[in-house]
């Protein structure tokens, strides 16, 4: 019985997306598809590591291709995990991939725009895997059947809107795919992918680190002449693999080269494009690794979601272990992908005792301490570089100064910020103590949700007009991690932290304190006892005529929003009010509350006061409509 399905409406225009692919490099479906097939190889050694009743022979795991130029297809074959049906409608039938929406979106944006390079980029953003063979084919063909079970399923599908799906009684376990070519279009870049050659030519381009045997129509092949060929030309039967299947990271360094450290990256994060930075480094003595490993050029599409993976390989003695090794990468680096070696584990270690090897723990501190240094180095070496990678991924590695406290001074060296010094470029932590003028003691942030927020809080006045350096925080990490860390450095050459908005400044130049505002306070502090802890004079501003004020450690107004709405009882934390002394509201107020301190006009103006320092902080109102109301009364006395 055949069933015909829908693809998931992403599926769907993914697959459009490929059909009419402008992705220019139409060989690494191939890639692609030899990287799945050894991915279900390793699935299916470690299933088999650890389900001793499985039942299958592991003793000779392989991938294999077999071209027809008469029938004009291409197949690869595994043995490897396989699907069951489940698996194939959910895995190949649908894309449940984090971000998939928000990148398809941005790829019919780019699409209908027009432009060719923005597509190409979020598709090699996107890493569209096994839909890429519909890039060079007009058909897709797939038998699998999972390791361990019976029936096998057969899958079908142009590409068009729907696939199909039959039983097979007596399907090979494993995986077989053969893709229908395409005609041969040297303008379209379809090579001729049923020519041995050919296939030869890309699985050493692109695969031949693959640590799996590939082998090109091995003997009993249907079909291995190929016309044109030349006489001379190498065998294109061949039980020998055609892989040279050497792990990178235990080849010397010297023989590997930047495009071999790519195809090997693109193989473990699935990513398309290059990776920004490789890393290479072993362990001797006790605890022999070797570890490769890469920053990306971009997020990976799920960095900010719940359920972003960490890229992480574990191996040990050449042989994969396990993908996504937690135990290895602490989750503020989930941007990092490789692989780390190990050689002394047993093969079938669990993740629970991952967590509590010794051994692991310290490749782990290494692997922390080489990635950050790396991170900070790149920022004198390459500016560029730095700068792409901080827009990608900066803001998860800040979540480590929320959690990992051996290495909070590394990751804030490894950090840039935006700061008042100069509007276009970040700073680091360095240079703005560097520029700190005499008589500064702290180093000045302010948080907020944008940039044009905090640029314009009323409380950032005082410190630009004395010259104060201001951090401006805007990502949600930063509001967490200010009340966190204390001071950026250590020893007596430590800078504390301190909030614009936050506690008792002194900015003031003059000794003199303004006179005769006593009164005021007192009576202000009084009459908005609902809304504020103390009314006081400031020194922080020279323009606005107030601001609110928060105690030092105190939850900062962004996040107390925050917290509420994600339904936590937060008590109200009243903030304190500071006046201007030298803006003619706050003066004339002064001079009319000692005139006539029962006037009730007195008493709106206070409570506008307020409310216009809450405004100016991006805040939101308690009664908008009093306001208002007490706002028009005003204006309407003073016509
Ligand atoms: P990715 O490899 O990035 O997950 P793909 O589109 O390449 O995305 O593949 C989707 C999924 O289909 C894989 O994650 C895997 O679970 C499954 N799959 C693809 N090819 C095979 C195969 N040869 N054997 C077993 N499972 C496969
Ligand atoms: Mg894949």
């Amino acid at each position: 019985m055949t069933e015909t399905i829908e693809f998931q409406a992403e599926a769907r225009q993914l697959l459009q997306l490929m059909i009419h692919s402008i992705y220019s490099d139409k060989d690494v479906f191939l890639r692609e598809l030899i990287s799945n097939a050894s991915d279900a190889l390793d699935k299916l050694r470690m299933e088999s590591y650890r389900d001793k009743d499985l039942g299958v022979d592991t003793s000779d795991l392989h991938v294999e291709l077999r071209t027809d130029a008469a029938a004009r297809t291409l197949t690869i074959t595994d043995n490897g995990i396989g699907m069951s049906r489940d698996d194939v409608v959910n895995l190949i039938g649908t894309i449940a991939r984090s971000g998939t929406a928000e990148t398809l979106s941005k790829l019919r944006e780019a699409q209908a725009s027009g432009s060719e390079e923005a597509t190409a980029e979020l598709i090699g953003q996107f890493g569209i895997g096994f839909y890429s063979s519909f890039m060079v084919a007009d058909r897709v063909e797939m038998t699998t059947r999972r390791a361990g079970t019976d029936g096998g399923v057969h899958w079908e599908s142009a590409g068009e809107g729907t696939y199909e799906l039959s039983e097979v009684a007596d399907a090979p376990q494993g995986t077989s795919i053969t893709v229908y070519l395409k005609a041969e279009d040297a303008e379209d870049n379809l090579h001729d992918y049923a020519d041995p050659s050919v296939v030869r030519r890309i699985v050493k381009r692109y695969s031949d680190f693959i640590t799996w045997p590939i082998l090109l129509n091995p003997s009993g092949a249907t079909d291995t002449v190929v016309e044109g060929a030349e006489e001379d030309s190498e065998p294109d039967t061949s039980n020998e693999p055609i892989n040279s299947r050497k792990a990178l990271w235990a080849r010397p360094r010297s023989e590997v080269s930047d495009e071999e450290y790519a195809e090997f990256y693109r193989h473990v994060s699935h990513d398309w494009q290059e990776p920004l930075e490789t890393m290479r480094f072993t362990g001797e003595g006790t605890f022999e690794y070797q570890a490769l490993l890469f920053l990306p050029a971009h997020a990976p599409m799920d960095l900010y979601y719940r359920d972003a993976k960490r890229g992480v390989q574990l191996y040990v003695k050449r042989v994969f272990v396990m993908e996504d090794c937690e135990a290895l990468v602490p989750e503020y680096l989930r941007f990092v992908k490789g692989v780390v070696d190990a050689q002394d584990l047993s093969l079938n270690v669990s993740r629970e005792i991952l967590q509590q090897d010794r051994q692991i723990q310290l490749i782990r501190k290494r692997l922390v301490k080489r990635v950050l240094q790396t991170i900070t180095g790149l920022r004198g070496e390459d500016a560029e570089k730095y700068g792409t990678f901080w827009r990608e991924c900066g803001r998860a590695l800040k979540e480590g100064l929320l959690s990992d406290q051996d290495n909070t001074q590394a990751i804030l060296e490894a950090s840039s910020f935006a700061s008042t010094h100069d509007p276009e470029k970040l700073t680091t932590l360095a240079d703005y103590v560097a520029r700190m003028p005499e008589g500064q003691e702290s180093i000045y942030y302010v948080t907020g949700e944008s940039r044009t927020a905090v640029e314009n809080s009323p409380h950032i006045e005082a410190f630009r007009a004395k010259g104060y350096e201001v951090l401006l925080l805007t990502d949600q990490v930063d509001e967490v991690w200010v009340g966190m860390v204390p001071s950026y450095g250590t020893g007596d050459t430590a800078k504390p932290f301190a909030s614009i908005a936050q506690g008792d400044v002194d900015l003031s130049d003059d000794a003199e304190k303004p006179e005769g505002f006593d009164d005021l306070l007192a009576w202000m502090t009084t009459t908005l006892a609902d809304d504020v802890s103390e009314v006081r004079l400031s020194t922080r501003l020279t323009t606005s005529p107030a601001c609110l004020v928060g105690e030092v450690g105190g939850l900062p107004p962004q996040l107390e929003q925050m917290m509420r709405s994600m339904g936590q009882e937060i008590p109200v934390q009243k903030r304190a009010l500071e006046l201007n002394p030298k803006h003619p509201l706050v003066e004339n107020l002064r001079a009319a509350h000692a005139a006539k301190p029962d006037d009730a006009g007195i008493a709106d103006t206070a409570s506008l006061l307020h409310d216009m320092a809450l405004l100016a902080e991006g805040g939101e109102l308690k009664e908008p409509s009093a306001f208002v109301g007490k706002l028009a009364q005003r204006l309407a006395a003073t016509l």
